[in-house]
């Protein structure tokens, strides 16, 4: 009875080996949804900015959705791109997020890159029009610890505005990004960029948190002590954190 159970569950798994394959794209598409739920629920995606995963067998594509408010994504709204942000597969939709360009180039110039989030969270972009740095207040916030670049459309001309809405703009961000975690875009947003969905996630929530803190420090005229270079950043892949925020959904 036994040698039959275990003939017939290795005919049913050999061929399981493409399918495998396969479900391990469903739960990045999966997990795709969630980061987009997560980051709209923590007010990080109120309505604009978007997520993006890299594919988990072809580094050539990434996952993005049709453009929609992210808490409304489900997994039938998420399409793949090519890194020129071309749809492999429209799935019938017309409408793509203008500023997809964001993904694909970074994708490109990045390989270490394999999630990205665009978001326009007003406190961080609160430190993307003036003169103070966003710095590290507390140790989570550690990623960022070598700086923020601020990006400025104005290099691009203004004849399109601020959006990053086509290839060129999309490789100057890239540039601006260089190899940092997050780049801030003068007068308009953030672009936070890591190697996994639960990292990403975490880090935008993060950089929202902590420009809070430094924000009501400024407020109060305190002279701020910063996260200093030599301090280890605890839980700096948000794994325990992702799994809580999945479950909260
Ligand atoms: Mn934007």
């Amino acid at each position: 009875m036994r040698l039959i159970i275990l003939v017939v569950a290795s005919v049913i798994c050999f061929p399981l080996t493409g399918f495998a394959q396969g479900a391990s794209v469903a739960s990045v598409i999966e997990d795709l949804v969630a980061a987009n739920r997560i980051l709209a629920a923590e007010g990080i995606l109120p309505g604009y900015g978007h997520v993006s995963v890299r594919h988990p067998e072809d580094p050539s594509r990434y996952f993005l959705s049709r453009s929609l408010a992210p808490e409304l994504v489900t997994i039938d709204d998420i399409v793949e791109f090519d890194l020129d942000s071309v749809p492999i597969d429209p799935k019938g939709f017309s409408l793509f997020y203008l500023e997809r360009f964001i993904h694909g180039e970074i994708y490109k110039a990045r390989p270490d890159v394999q999630a990205v989030v665009h978001n326009h969270s007003p406190k961080v972009i609160s430190f993307g029009i003036g003169s103070t740095p966003l710095r590290p207040v507390f140790h989570q916030a550690a990623f960022f610890l070598d700086g923020i670049p601020v990006w400025d459309y104005r290099d691009f001309g203004t004849a399109g505005g601020v959006l990053v809405d086509n290839p060129e703009r999309g490789r100057g961000l890239a540039v601006g990004l260089a190899d940092r975690p997050v780049v801030l875009m003068r007068n308009h947003g953030v672009v936070v960029a890591a190697s996994s969905l639960p990292m990403v996630v975490g880090r935008s929530i993060t950089l929202e948190v902590n420009a809070e803190m430094q924000n009501q420090a400024l407020a109060r005229g305190d002279e701020i002590i910063y996260l200093e270079q030599d301090e280890e950043s605890l839980g700096s892949s948000f794994e325990r954190a992702w799994n809580l925020w999945k479950r909260r959904l």
